[in-house]
């Protein structure tokens, strides 16, 4: 296995301390945060201990303005467009909830549809007689696009897709979905959960309407922080679910005025010293550059699925033609929990993917529970070898 070396691997690994600690395959579930995020992140919680709260976030404006920019670059969008929430689903939420709908109204959406959103579409179907039906899957996998062209009239309100799946090593085609919606001017939510800080994220390029994503995942900032973009020219037309002070202002007795741009979708109250750690991500993603970390994640995982193929009894459940960072297997006669604490107990951190996180697409191809690899740049061939020794040595064992 040879990757070639488009991004400096030995800095990223002196700056991530976890990479001394233990071999982390978790990157979607959530990555080993860099040493300035932590730095950052940590810097601010101290100075609120000393000075005060208020006081420290008057101090640090700039650092807290900071992730606006930087997530609005990383983007290709403006800073007024994006709203910092503290997790990918509420994000999400904030967006899908603020729509309108009404009995008759359509929501498309794709098989392999995370837990969270579906069953905001069964909650929001539910109470306003709108329906939620699933595009069906090309033979590789992804969203067809065809059969969205072919489904698509002017019933339907909404198109909401996961861009890359939790599990399975998809890759959604987000932007041609993007043109089918934009010919017909339905609402377009882009779920970039385990997109963001994986590969370049353009959503003009894509165009979506609205895009969530989270901190602590393939951006590896700080636990408790997520975004949300939503198109200048939409923005006035979705009125958050929730409002507050900060979201809106109460002008009169009988009167309030939600603010112009996307942090009407934020609260508040919310986590400074988070803020301030992912701003720092975002830049320190954007720094080594997300296509270098997309050839390299990419090509990491396309090895580590070569050599789970050679693991005696283990079988690789990927989907797709574009295949990303999240490996996803089955071991013969073991369970994936089991197989986890095996992993474990010789410092390798994967997760367990269950089948209602993606609920139909597990139907549809009748998998249980399936083991979680996910890489990251930081990630090495060595780490991949030794991945593969120990997990044959733990099949073998336990057959
Ligand atoms: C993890 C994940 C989410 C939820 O993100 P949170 O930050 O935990 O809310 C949403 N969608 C996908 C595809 C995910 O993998």
């Amino acid at each position: 296995m040879s990757i070639p070396m488009i991004l400096d691997v030995e800095r990223a690994r002196r700056e991530t301390p976890g990479c001394e600690e233990v071999l982390h395959f978790n990157n979607a579930g959530s990555s080993l945060m860099p040493e300035p995020v932590l730095r950052a992140t940590v810097g601010h919680l101290e100075l609120e201990a000393r000075m005060g709260g208020y006081e420290a976030a008057a101090r640090e404006e700039e650092a807290l303005e900071r992730v606006y920019g930087a997530t609005a670059r990383m983007l290709g969008c403006g800073p007024d467009e994006i709203a910092v929430i503290e997790n990918a689903t509420r994000a999400w939420d904030m967006a899908f909830y603020s729509i309108p709908f009404g009995p008759g109204d359509r929501i498309l959406t794709a098989q392999a549809e995370y837990a969270s959103n579906f069953i905001a579409f069964l909650q929001v179907a539910k109470r306003t007689g709108a329906s939620v039906e699933v595009v069906p899957s090309d033979e590789s996998g992804r969203l067809s696009v065809e059969a969205l062209r072919g489904m698509i009239d002017e019933r339907v309100k909404l198109v909401a897709m996961t861009h890359v799946p939790t599990n399975g090593g998809l890759v959604n085609p987000a932007a041609e979905v993007g043109k089918v919606a934009r010919e017909t001017g339905c609402l377009y939510l882009l779920d970039a959960c385990q997109s963001a800080g994986q590969m370049p994220l353009d959503v003009r390029e894509i165009g979506c309407d609205m895009l969530s994503a989270t901190g602590r995942k393939f951006l590896r900032g700080p636990r408790g922080t997520g975004f949300l973009y939503v198109r200048r020219e939409i923005l006035e037309h979705l009125e958050p679910p929730f409002l507050d002070l900060h979201a809106a202002e109460w002008v009169a007795r009988d009167r309030y005025e939600v603010r112009p741009d996307a942090r009407r979708f934020e609260n508040w109250e919310t986590n400074f010293a988070g803020k301030v750690g992912l701003g720092v991500a975002v830049d320190y993603a954007l720094e080594i550059g997300l296509a270098a970390i997309r050839d390299r994640v990419y090509a990491l995982a396309e090895g580590l699925r070569e050599r789970l193929d050679d693991v005696p009894g283990v079988a690789v459940k990927d989907l797709g033609v574009e295949r990303c960072g999240i490996v996803t297997f089955v071991a013969d006669g073991m369970g994936a929990g089991e197989n986890i604490g095996a992993l474990a107990e010789h410092a390798i951190n994967v997760s367990v993917s269950p089948p209602n996180s993606t609920r139909l697409d597990a139907e549809a191809r009748e998998l249980g529970e399936m083991v979680r690899a996910s890489v990251h740049y930081y990630n090495t061939e060595d780490e991949v070898e030794r991945f593969c020794a120990t997990l044959t040595d733990i099949v073998a064992r336990r057959g």
